[in-house]
């Protein structure tokens, strides 16, 4: 290397982590992180693609905005409970709560004795206030794990009786005879894809039966000739009754007429209800488990509870949704169209772009027949990827070769947010060359 070749001028990563700004963005993301954007930097330095003296700035511009790899995004899809993008939003209240729960917090103590406490009690409490039909109430890692934890508890070694028109794939593979098969009980199927009477399931309760499960088909709809056994004609055969709702509606919600709740079920006799924390009830990640108090204590006791226990977190936002303000999957399912419509206008006239009429849907989540009438601004096509990878990431729908822009589940404060990223997506439609850039 020449004296006076400039690659002996890039500054030193020690003397670089020294400066304001990378000293603040070790405290804020973590040494390894900036010293990987250090380090990539002073490799174009070396390269000659830029000057020595921007090396400091070059590996400020790189670093990432937090130290989470997870980056937010704006669902334009109208898809309100959508697994792939995180499911359900946490209203301000349930984030408040997961802050206060973050640091050391009594999730499992006593302050007045200073003994060992129930733990997440004021969770359960916020349950049972809501379903007072309850005897008491568990709250486990997710709806999955409510359902695995139910029927090994009753039925490991035993048989679990399920309607074939019942025997549901999640999602992403996950098929609920391989998920009950896993616990160790044996699955005795009933019935007929598209209809199973309450005899059926009288015909094969016997001596064996751990439980009978009734399984919401949350993602899909059996149309026509149909025709399946009601709770309250199985709780008179002397087995436990496990009704899985899947979305996690507590109560009943008119506007939702086709889709089960937990005080519905448990006042028509149900055993035992299990559900989701994060579909319809709009709250984190979780398995909620809902019943009669000596066969929910039974599956407390359970040694797979322990591994399948919730995080204090999880706990902390849960308790927010079920006791506070609506959260915001409530208020996308139900948006005022008017209102939407209006947003999605004025958008419209500042783009120069049209406005269409799309149908919504709930998703994975629930409801799976219900359609919510709406609108979306038409992009080309080739916008969809440009607001993927946006910043903020914007996820829109590809329908019939368009990209559509459905607001409903777009916060209004974040319009102007969504407009900027529009504006920039359509802008780089009209270059020429089309690149990615
Ligand atoms: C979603 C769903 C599950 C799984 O719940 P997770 O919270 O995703 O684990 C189980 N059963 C039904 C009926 C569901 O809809």
């Amino acid at each position: 290397m020449a004296e006076d070749d400039p690659r002996r001028r890039i500054p030193r990563t020690d003397r670089l982590l020294e400066t304001p700004a990378l000293a603040d963005a070790v405290a804020r993301l973590g040494e390894a992180t900036v010293k990987q954007a250090v380090s990539s930097a002073q490799a174009r330095a070396r390269a000659g693609e830029i000057a020595p003296e921007d090396v400091a700035r070059v590996a400020e511009a790189g670093l990432p905005g937090r130290a989470t790899s997870l980056r937010p995004l704006l669902n334009a899809t109208g898809v309100v409970v959508h697994t792939n993008i995180g499911r359900a939003p946490l209203s301000a209240a349930a984030v408040d709560a997961l802050v206060a729960a973050s640091g050391y917090v009594d999730v499992e103590y006593d302050t007045a004795t200073g003994d060992r406490a129930r733990r997440g009690r004021g969770t359960l409490a916020a349950l049972r206030a809501a379903v007072p039909a309850a005897g008491d109430a568990l709250v486990v890692n997710n709806g999955a794990a409510a359902l695995v934890l139910a029927t090994t508890a009753l039925a490991a070694g035993r048989e679990v009786v399920v309607s074939r028109g019942e025997m549901v794939e999640i999602g992403d593979g996950f098929r609920l005879p391989d998920l009950i098969a896993s616990t160790g009980a044996r699955l005795r199927e009933v019935g007929t894809t598209n209809r199973t009477t309450a005899r059926d399931y009288a015909e094969a309760v016997g001596p064996d039966t751990g439980c009978i499960l009734k399984v919401h088909p949350s993602n899909f709809r059996v149309e026509g000739f149909t025709s399946a056994a009601e709770v309250p004609e199985l709780v008179g055969l002397g087995v436990p009754v496990v009704v899985d709702i899947g979305s996690g509606l507590l109560a009943p919600d008119p506007r939702l007429p086709d889709e089960p709740d937990a005080a519905t079920a448990l006042g028509r006799g149900a055993t035992l209800v299990t559900a989701s924390g994060d579909k319809l009830l709009g709250g984190p990640q979780a398995g909620l488990v809902l019943g009669e108090a000596t066969v929910v204590e039974r599956l407390r006791r359970h040694p797979l509870a322990r591994a399948l226990r919730v995080d204090k977190l999880a706990l902390a936002a849960l308790e927010a949704t079920v006791r506070g303000p609506r959260p915001p999957v409530t208020a996308y399912l139900h948006a005022d169209a008017d209102a939407v419509r209006a947003r999605t206008e004025r958008l419209a006239d500042r783009l120069g772009v049209r406005v269409v009429p799309v149908v919504g849907a709930v998703g994975g989540g629930g409801a799976p027949g219900l359609e919510l009438p709406g609108c979306a601004l038409e992009l080309p096509e080739g916008c969809a990827v440009r607001l993927r990878r946006g910043d903020p990431g914007v996820v829109a729908r590809l329908e019939g070769g368009r990209c559509l822009v459905d607001l409903r589940c777009v916060p209004p404060h974040e319009d102007e947010v969504l407009a900027g990223a529009l504006e920039r997506a359509l802008s780089d439609s009209l270059r020429p060359t089309g690149g990615d850039g």
